[in-house]
């Protein structure tokens, strides 16, 4: 005989001495690893065990028979599949039939042939070989697919949340502040004359910088609930669950403060030598009018607001009040000095 191309883990589960002898003497001397059970109890114990690659299972024996042994086996593999090859003394078509039912692959008729036996064995381990094929690709095709989840998620500059991840958490949000009856904050960021940056310092440059920014963004997000995404291009979103309008300017005020200090140099800014944002904010309970679009279009015209009337501001859409003129009224940073 041929020797078998990889060595297999086998498990012969027979009652008969004599067939065990036999087989487990052919098996050996084609270099396979030999299992020997007597007994159904004692064959799902090895099985268990040892998982073998391969079960010979006779199909008579006293106590549990073959076909309860190899359901048994299959139950305890969900998932696997290991190849079961019976073998009895008879071949009779319900026999066979019996042995598929069960659970198992083929069927060998006793005295088994050394080279049916090498034939089968051959062909359950291509089999065997085939399907792990498949369980590999298929495992491959999950982390793909998990990446390409990543991937439609996340901002490939930044980072962060991008449009599709936003517009999703914020009808999440949406749909929970409605529900809590709880104010709920959309904020739209926009870097100022950042056509300027590009010209000035060059996209890769420009790039670095909405890196910057996007960071910055995400560091003043303290509560586990607010988060911040890039819209799209220079432009960001920050949504603040549970935030009223008083509360939003003041988180505003806070952002102005945080690029400030960041000091990210801008190279031909009419606003200033650095990089600074203007935002519209829109703060509302939601009703059951409210929706993701009508807060973006309330942002995005308080941020029209914001740009039009100087920049480096963030101005609010209900309260038809800018950070500037916030920080006058309350006379908190200024010293009540209007614009
Ligand atoms: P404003 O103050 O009115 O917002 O002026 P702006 O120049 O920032 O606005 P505008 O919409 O005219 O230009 C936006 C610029 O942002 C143009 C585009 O080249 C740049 N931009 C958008 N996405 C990216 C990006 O991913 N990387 C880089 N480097 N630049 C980008
Ligand atoms: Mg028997
Ligand atoms: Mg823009
Ligand atoms: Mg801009």
């Amino acid at each position: 005989m041929h020797a078998a191309p990889t060595p297999l883990t086998i498990l012969i589960v027979d009652d008969q001495n004599a067939t065990r002898v036999a087989l487990t003497a052919e098996l050996d001397r084609v270099g396979h690893r030999v299992l020997e059970a007597d007994s159904a109890e004692w064959g799902l114990e090895l099985f268990r065990r040892y998982r073998p690659d391969v079960v010979l299972m006779d199909v008579e024996m006293p106590g549990h028979d073959g076909y309860w042994t190899a359901r048994e086996m299959r139950a305890a593999e969900p998932g696997g599949w290991t190849p079961i090859i019976f073998l009895s003394q008879f071949k009779q078509d319900l026999d066979i039939w019996k042995g598929i039912e069960s659970g198992g692959d083929d069927y060998l008729v006793k005295p088994v042939s050394p080279m049916i036996l090498h034939a089968k064995l051959r062909a359950m381990q291509r089999l065997a070989q085939m399907r792990q094929r498949l369980v590999t690709m298929s495992e491959e095709l999950r982390a793909a697919n998990a990446q390409l989840e990543e991937l439609s998620s996340v901002d490939a500059l930044t980072g962060l949340m991008n449009r599709r991840a936003l517009d999703a958490r914020l009808q999440q949000e949406l749909d929970l502040a409605r529900r809590e009856s709880k104010p709920l904050t959309l904020v739209l960021c926009d870097v100022d004359h950042f056509k300027r940056y590009n010209d000035a310092a060059g996209h890769v440059a420009g790039d670095a910088c909405l890196r910057r920014v996007g960071q910055l963004l995400k560091e003043t997000c303290r509560r586990p609930s607010d988060c911040a995404g890039r819209y799209g291009g220079e432009e960001f979103a920050l949504i603040l669950p549970n935030t009223p309008r008083s509360g939003a300017m003041t988180y505003a005020r806070a952002l102005m403060r945080t690029i400030e200090i960041s000091a990210i140099p801008h190279p031909d800014s009419p606003t200033g030598a650095n990089i600074t944002l203007s935002g519209g904010i829109t703060t509302c309970v939601p009703d059951e009018s409210t929706s993701v679009e009508g807060l973006i279009i309330r942002a995005d015209e308080a941020l029209y607001n914001a740009k039009s009337t100087g920049r480096n501001r963030f101005f609010s859409f209900e309260m038809q009040m800018d950070t500037q003129e916030q920080k006058s009224a309350f006379g908190t940073l200024d010293g009540g000095r209007r614009p």
